[in-house]
């Protein structure tokens, strides 16, 4: 067996000691004779699995005891829709910030629902920048302010939040559990598992608990609802049973390193060194804003791009997977995110240093 550094945006890596905990325990889970895929949900053991994952969450995330925490399916393109289904009930005006394709997508989604007030866009700028704070449109009358801090695709990062008396929702997909976050300043916090926690097929909500009763809601679907999900402890029907096992596993892995802190600090070190291996060479470039660079997601492009071709089919016989940029834009990206170690890091800074003295 041979495992390689992934730097898949998502699905994406996961710490290998998981992977090995989930192999060991995949025929017989702690002497229930099943596989947790094979075990009812309502069973006392999967309850436990459900119930470890939450505590766990909440201390990893300081998360607190007015929050709820809900897993459900359906992923964070789902919560484009759901949320404003949910929490525009009663208004009819919500405020979005558009930084990125992902905020694009959550804003074309939120208008078949309700009037989207542009707080802010960088879009002009494509992107490589956030737009200025002291100039926001902000309508205090509006449901919510929604805002997209990691913006995967564009590699564009922001962790200062408006200020503002309105509850914020943020799609932290790609950054939740990287860095600290005073989850307080938050209305809503959702996050798909793929990028950052576990596999497909469980998102995360950690929702402020006087904003269940926005579900109050005649045509809100039953399983979208958050009230009702909060009701029955994220069990309508029956929730992602294995990924939210795997995803407190992830938990476990997350606190045997020393929680989030310990994680942000080595976050930081692989981001510095990558971003700093791109700044010292011409052969290499990140158009971001430096001080909104992502320390998940690192677009990089060539300067000569007729070599990008090459460059991926190396990188991937040097045993390092998945470097080209999204579909969308193209070029490289390289997503090193909680699983990634440094070493996977500094293996690409090495392939990229050779790399430019075979063609540069
Ligand atoms: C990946 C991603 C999404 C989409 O996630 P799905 O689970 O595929 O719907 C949404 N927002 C952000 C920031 C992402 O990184």
């Amino acid at each position: 067996m041979s495992r390689v550094y992934n730097f898949c945006s998502g699905p994406a890596a996961l710490p290998e000691a998981v992977l090995e905990k989930a192999q060991s325990e995949l025929l017989d889970w702690h002497g229930a004779g099943v596989s947790v895929m094979e075990m009812s949900h309502r069973s006392d053991e999967f309850v436990s699995i459900l119930t470890s994952a939450k505590a766990r969450l909440s201390r990893l995330l300081n998360i607190p005891d007015d929050y709820e925490i809900l897993f459900a399916q359906g992923g964070a393109s789902t919560l484009f829709a759901q949320i404003p289904a949910n929490l525009t009930h009663g208004f009819d005006r919500a405020c979005y910030l558009d930084t990125g394709a992902w905020s694009s997508k959550a804003i074309k989604e939120a208008k078949k629902y309700t009037d989207v007030i542009l707080s802010g866009s960088s879009k002009e700028q494509n992107y490589t920048t956030v737009p200025d704070f002291d100039a926001l449109t902000l309508d205090e009358k509006a449901a919510y302010l929604h805002v997209t801090p990691n913006e995967t695709i564009g590699g564009l990062e922001f962790d200062a939040l408006p200020d503002t008396e309105l509850p914020i929702v943020a799609d932290l997909s790609s950054t939740i559990l990287s860095r600290q976050i005073d989850v307080s300043k938050y209305g809503l916090i959702y996050a798909g598992a793929q990028k950052n926690v576990g596999p497909a097929g469980v998102v995360i909500n950690i929702i402020r608990k006087d904003l269940l009763a926005r579900s109050n809601n005649a045509v809100l679907p039953t399983v979208w609802s958050f009230e009702t999900l909060a009701k029955n402890d994220s069990m309508i029907n029956t929730p992602p049973t294995f990924a939210i096992y795997l995803a407190d596993l992830v938990f476990e892995w997350l606190e045997a390193q020393g929680g989030v802190a310990a994680m942000e600090k080595i976050n930081i070190e692989k981001a510095e060194l990558l971003y700093s291996a791109i700044d010292q060479s011409d052969f290499y470039s990140n158009p971001i804003d430096m001080q909104y660079r992502s320390r998940m997601n690192v677009p990089f492009v060539l300067a000569d791009a007729s070599l990008e071709a090459t460059f991926l089919e190396e990188s991937e016989r040097a045993g390092l997977r998945t470097l080209a940029g999204h579909r969308s834009v193209g070029g490289m990206r390289a997503s090193i995110y909680n699983a990634m170690p440094k070493s996977g890091v500094e293996a690409l800074i090495e392939f990229m240093s050779s790399f430019e003295k075979r063609y540069g």
